[in-house]
């Protein structure tokens, strides 16, 4: 049934090399998609394959290619079956590793969506709806990474990301008031002399004093816009993974040094002075006793999201069901590898009602396959960046197609 596979190295929105797949179908259907990459990656996440050689600083994907054309094609070539979870099942045996060391999980992934891409073709439906089936196809909100700090910009700021979260009715009326409020707080920055350069996710980047700073002007770009707090929440990821070292948070630009329970008050406080309504990876990835304390704390009034906690992985997630952390999981299907796991970790939240949001990572591409994954499996959020440069928007693009199609 599936009669090519191929890989190839193209460039992603950071310019730098990830892993392309095309597969081709006995009926000559034939879907290309690529894999994204991250920048403040979870250390529990599959293993991204990369050549560590001279080529475009260690980070070429050669390796990653050749797996797919010599390792992967002639088994999926032999296969005769479009079945998506026996053809993951093939991909995760013939790599035979528990991180997806041998083929790498961007070569993994890669072939992964692009069968499920061409599979849809070949069923001649649009890839939401060859994913969701014919029920609960439902719009995400949009979670807009509008101020980047962190690992994606060049600033004074700490916390990775400041996103606005609009709920006005539709996902076209939350698109347009998100980027009606981007807008006016580039204006806002403007005016006060700041910055207005983006950084990795599209988001502005300009320093501030301190992260009161960054919500009290995001707070002005909503009024500027014409909205209020009521129905434009704000959600961070503080990424907090990227600061922790020995039992410690010592974050790398302000220089504060904090405890596990400290960095939980600060955030807290934020939580009680501002609309926000979603905190992300808000302690470490292995700092379980941290989770622990700010579930039992914030849980009941916010989104606890883990991102590098979880790495969209079901004994992860598992073990954070049983041991009470967090009540919201980020789902990144290169985190773990391939589009079976990654709808089986979707389900397993759901039933543990803890609320999944689909996301991209800060290495992009034209890809929008996460657009249809986040309907399909009718999610309540997706993140996807500012309103701000092609690799953002082409996600909110395509749901602004489905929204018209469905
Ligand atoms: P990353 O950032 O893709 O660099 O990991 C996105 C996130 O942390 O949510
Ligand atoms: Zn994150």
């Amino acid at each position: 049934m599936i009669t090519d596979v191929k890989g190839f190295e193209v460039l992603d929105s950071r310019g730098n090399p990830t892993v392309a797949a095309e597969v081709t179908l006995f009926d000559g259907c034939r879907a290309v998609a690529i894999a994204p990459s991250g920048a403040s990656t979870g250390k529990f996440e599959a293993h991204e394959l990369r050549d560590g050689d001279k080529r475009f600083n260690g980070k070429g994907v050669l390796k990653a290619v050749d797996n797919i054309n010599t390792v992967i094609a002639p088994v999926l070539k032999t296969l005769g079956t479009l079945n998506q979870k026996v053809i993951d099942r093939e991909l995760i045996k013939l790599d035979g590793t528990e991180n997806k060391n041998r083929l790498g999980a961007n070569a993994m992934l890669a072939v992964s969506m692009a069968v499920a891409r061409a599979t849809a073709r070949h069923y001649r439906v649009p890839l939401y709806r060859y994913l969701g089936g014919i029920s609960n196809l439902k719009m995400p909100r949009p979670m807009m990474n509008i101020l980047n700090g962190g690992a994606h910009a060049a600033n004074s700021i700490d916390i990775q990301e400041f996103m606005i979260v609009p709920d006005l009715g539709s996902f076209s009326e939350n698109l347009r008031a998100g980027a009606e409020v981007y807008h006016a707080l580039g204006t806002v920055l403007k005016t006060a002399g700041k910055s207005t350069g983006v950084g990795d996710e599209g988001g502005f980047s300009p320093d501030f004093s301190d992260d009161r700073e960054v919500i009290e002007y995001i707070i002005k770009g909503i009024s500027t816009a014409g909205y209020s707090t009521d129905n434009i929440k704000i959600a961070l990821d503080v990424a907090s993974s990227e600061w922790y070292k020995d039992g410690q948070y010592r974050l790398p630009k302000s220089k504060d040094n904090m405890t596990s329970s400290e960095l939980c008050e600060k955030i807290s406080a934020l939580v009680r002075d501002y609309p926000i309504i979603s905190v992300e990876d808000g302690m470490a990835e292995d700092d379980y006793t941290g989770w622990k304390n700010m579930t039992e704390k914030l849980g009941g009034r916010c989104m606890l999201v883990g991102d590098d906690l979880f790495v969209t992985n079901p004994k992860r997630l598992e073990k954070g069901i049983k041991e009470g952390l967090g009540n919201s999981i980020l789902i990144k299907l290169n985190q773990i590898g391939t589009l079976s796991e990654t709808l089986k970790v979707i389900a397993m939240a759901k039933q543990s009602g803890y609320t999944p949001i689909i996301s991209h990572r800060s290495g992009e591409s034209e890809d929008t396959f996460i657009a249809d994954l986040a309907v399909a499996v009718s999610a309540d959020y997706i993140k996807s960046g500012a309103p701000c440069r092609t690799d953002r928007t082409a996600k909110y693009n395509r749901l602004l197609k489905i929204e018209a199609e469905i």
